[in-house]
Parts: structure tokens; C-alpha cells; sequence
């Protein structure tokens, strides 16, 4: 039973860590072309974010994922996923990837007691890919994704981010290729995170009701009750095992529901992705360096920060000024 519930009675299950500002992808819609990341000894080390777990853990939290920038350039991630696979009470363990770097982590992953993947592919035409991630090789990813279904995890989840006239027209190719696969796909509306000058996001924002469109014009989707603690709303084709998840944090607002808070890479504790709303968890666990009771605490403390819902729009004003790669997606 999570002992961590905020000021309108949601319970917190749910943690997202990012483990690192870093990443080998600039994706036009996450980060600029020119990013400047942050010193190393402003980030967690493997063993801090480690403790930061066993503290959520402790408080009830049964859901971690890891993010970033890209958790598998991490240094010694191998580590930081054995410890957190064996944290009693976990009950569900992930992380979200870009993939590239999965052939040669997947087997280890699962072996420290990762349960799923989720996997970001937004384009299966090699040259937009790597207009899309700016640095990414298709190649390589799709490589990744083989390497993870031969591991065994429990599910694979493709998670893509439509931009209307850059990857819209590709829905239906993604789709059957995680029917061929076997895998799940998430399709995101883009968040207005970071000012990111490539593209203008009031014209490229595709809603999940557009994109479920297309996809109806080929599969009807059955709605699926099923949920995987996170945002996202579930269908099922009648002919497949795959599933197709909506994220839509403009067009349908998930905020009653939420379960969840976020770590960022420089231990700040954010109640709400759309909010500032957050507490400083690095200056706890380096001023009681190892010690877990002051952490928990100021844990405890941080519920009633968490907002009652977010705040951003797609109108180009642009609220949120920190970059995906910074809170974790
Ligand atoms: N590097 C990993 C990856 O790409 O999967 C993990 C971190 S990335 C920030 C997590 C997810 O956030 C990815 O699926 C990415 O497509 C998504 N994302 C990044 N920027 C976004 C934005 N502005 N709006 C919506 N989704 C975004
Ligand atoms: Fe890197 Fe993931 Fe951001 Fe792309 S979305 S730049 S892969 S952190």
C-alpha cells in the first residue's frame, strides 16, 4: 500500500527516473541541435539514484521506469538496473529507449529483472529517421528492437511521436510493423517541452483522435480496459495481439487519474510534468550522504506539492521551458 498520496487523494505508484541529460539522438521535437548538458557532479551518481529507488520503494511505489536523454549511455547502467531489479515491493520495472544501444544491453537487462521495454521509433523510412533523431540510424534500432523480443521481455512497446506532414503518414506502416512484430505502439502527442526552433509545433500537433482516424480506416479498434499504470488509453485490433495505445495530454486530459511523479537526472522530485511544482531530493541525500529516513521524508513532505492538474497548450506559448531529455519522457 503506497504511503505517498497528495492533497486530491491520488495515490503514487508510479516513478520515472531519468538517469542521465545525455543522449546520442537530438530528436527535432526533444531537444535543440546544440545542447549543452550538465556537469557530472550535478547529476546523480548510480549509487545516489539507487538509494532514491530503494526510498520509493519503501514508501510503496511499485512502478519504475528510467529515462532520460537516453538511459543506455549511461555510464554503469548496468549497475543501477541490478540494484533497483532487486528492490523488494517492485513490482513492475521499465525503461524507455531510444534502442540503439539495445543489442548490446537487452540480455543483461532482462537478466537483472527488467520486465518491459518501451522503444521509440517514429519513422521506418531511413533518411526521415534520421531527420527525426537528427544523429539516429534505423538500422541500428530496429536491430535493437530483434535484440530485446530474442531477451524476452514480458512486452515490447513502440512509442512514436506524430508530427502532422513530417511522419503523419506513416501511421498505418507502424502500426504493421508492430503487427508483424508482435509488439505494442504507443502513439504521443508532442508536448510543448523546450523551445525548440526546427519546426512550428501549431502546425505540426497531430492529435490522437486524427491519428486514431487513420488507423480505423484499415484496423477497427475494440477499446482495451487494460492499463499499464501509465497514461496511456489502450485498444486492441481483433486479429492481432498487438495493442495500440493513445498518449493525448492536450486532448484528453489524464491529469485525475495520475499516479505518478518524476525524478530528473539532477535528483529534483517534479509532483507534475506541466508545473515547476517540485522539491530538491539532491540536497537531502548528499547533506546525509547513504542515509534513507531523511529522503523518505522529504518525500512524505513533497505530496502536497503535487498540482491538481497540468498546464500547457499547443497555442506556441511556450510554459514548460525545460527540454524532454532533462524530466524524463
Ligand atoms: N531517449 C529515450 C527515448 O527516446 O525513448 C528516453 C527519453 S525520451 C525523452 C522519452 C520519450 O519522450 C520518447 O518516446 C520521446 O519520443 C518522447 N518525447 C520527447 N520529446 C517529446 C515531446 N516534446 N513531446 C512528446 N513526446 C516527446
Ligand atoms: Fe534522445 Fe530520447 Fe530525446 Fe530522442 S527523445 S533526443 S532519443 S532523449
Amino acid at each position: 500500500m503506497s504511503e505517498l498520496i497528495d492533497d486530491f487523494d491520488r495515490r503514487i505508484k508510479y516513478v520515472r527516473i531519468s538517469v542521465t541529460d545525455r543522449c546520442d539522438f537530438r530528436c527535432v521535437y526533444c531537444m535543440g541541435e546544440e545542447m549543452t548538458f550538465l556537469p557530472r557532479d550535478q547529476v546523480l551518481s548510480i549509487e545516489e539514484i539507487s538509494l532514491v529507488a530503494r526510498a520509493f520503494t519503501e514508501l510503496g511505489v511499485e512502478k519504475i521506469r528510467l529515462t532520460g536523454g537516453e538511459p543506455l549511455v549511461r555510464r554503469n547502467i548496468d549497475e543501477l538496473v541490478k540494484n533497483i531489479g532487486a528492490l523488494e515491493g517492485l513490482r513492475d520495472f521499465t525503461m524507455t529507449t531510444n534502442g540503439a544501444q539495445l543489442r548490446r544491453y537487452a540480455s543483461s537487462l532482462r537478466q537483472s529483472g527488467m520486465q518491459r521495454l518501451n522503444i521509440s521509433l517514429d519513422s521506418l523510412n531511413p533518411e526521415r529517421f534520421r531527420e527525426l533523431t537528427r544523429t539516429g540510424n534505423l538500422e541500428k534500432v530496429i536491430d535493437g528492437i530483434r535484440a530485446a523480443k530474442e531477451a524476452g521481455f514480458e512486452r515490447i512497446k513502440l512509442n512514436a511521436v506524430i508530427l502532422k506532414g513530417r511522419n503523419d503518414d506513416e501511421i498505418l506502416d507502424l502500426v504493421d510493423f508492430a503487427r508483424d512484430e508482435g509488439v505494442d505502439i504507443s502513439f504521443i502527442e508532442e508536448m510543448p517541452l523546450g523551445n525548440v526552433s526546427e519546426h512550428s509545433r501549431q502546425e505540426t500537433f497531430c492529435s490522437s483522435d486524427d491519428v486514431r482516424a487513420m488507423i480505423e480506416t484499415r484496423y477497427p479498434l475494440l477499446h482495451s480496459p487494460e492499463n499499464s499504470g501509465g497514461p496511456s488509453r489502450y485498444y486492441r485490433m481483433a486479429d492481432s495481439s498487438s495493442r495500440i495505445g493513445f498518449i493525448s495530454p492536450h486532448s484528453h486530459n489524464f491529469c485525475d487519474t495520475c499516479n505518478r511523479v518524476r525524478v530528473t537526472c539532477e535528483g529534483r522530485l517534479l509532483l507534475c510534468l506541466g508545473n515547476e511544482h517540485s522539491t530538491d531530493l539532491r540536497e537531502v541525500i548528499r547533506r546525509f550522504p547513504g542515509e534513507i529516513e531523511p529522503l523518505k521524508q522529504r518525500i512524505r513532505e513533497s505530496m502536497s506539492l503535487k498540482p491538481h492538474r497540468h498546464h500547457f497548450t499547443t497555442d506556441g506559448d511556450v510554459q514548460i521551458v525545460r527540454f524532454m531529455n532533462m524530466t524524463g519522457g
